[in-house]
């Protein structure tokens, strides 16, 4: 359902058929050693966060992910959360909700989309956000052997650029704003 591995596993699943609504609770490994979001290098872990996020419905169940996410201390960037594989930083979806509103987008107005799935226009705005900000990050290298004068550094340098080829990218002008 999430595509977990290691240190990751689904420890109870609750369904509540008054609220239609199902848990999905994940644990991470209590004994696997865990590394800084930051730097990348091994850190002692520190305490856990609760976390959630909404993931595609189960037989038309709104369905959340829980778990408590462990947060490392690293002697450079302090205490921090680890990234977890199902989700981006602090978004409120998993990766695979936010994909399945990016897909309906494409074929329906905002309004629907906010309507059937129940979510504010703030909630798909930054979804919709979150998706701009990984086409900067995954095209910068295509943009540059397409306009090879063009070098910007930063996915924030990319942006003028892509806003003037938006029509291109097919994300249909969104990123001026
Ligand atoms: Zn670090």
């Amino acid at each position: 359902m999430l595509g977990l591995s290691s240190p990751w596993w689904v420890s109870d699943v609750e369904l509540d058929e008054t609220s239609g609504l199902v848990e999905v609770h994940v644990e991470c490994d209590a004994s696997t050693g865990l590394c800084c979001p930051q730097c990348g290098r091994l850190a002692p872990r520190y305490d856990k966060r609760r976390r959630q996020w909404r993931h595609l419905d189960t037989c038309q169940f709104q369905t959340k992910v829980v778990a408590d996410v462990p947060r490392v201390r690293c002697p450079e960037h302090g205490c921090l959360t680890i990234q977890v594989p199902w989700a981006e930083g602090n978004s409120l979806y998993t990766a695979l909700f936010e994909a399945f509103v990016i897909r309906w987008l494409k074929d329906a107005s905002i309004q629907a989309v906010s309507r059937q799935l129940k979510l504010s226009w703030t909630a798909i705005d930054g979804i919709m956000r979150h998706a701009v900000k990984r086409g900067l990050e995954t095209r910068t290298h295509w943009m540059c052997a397409f306009c090879p004068w063009m070098r910007p550094r930063s996915a924030r340098a990319m942006k003028p650029y892509l806003k003037a080829m938006s029509p291109l990218l097919g994300v249909k002008g969104y990123l001026g704003r």
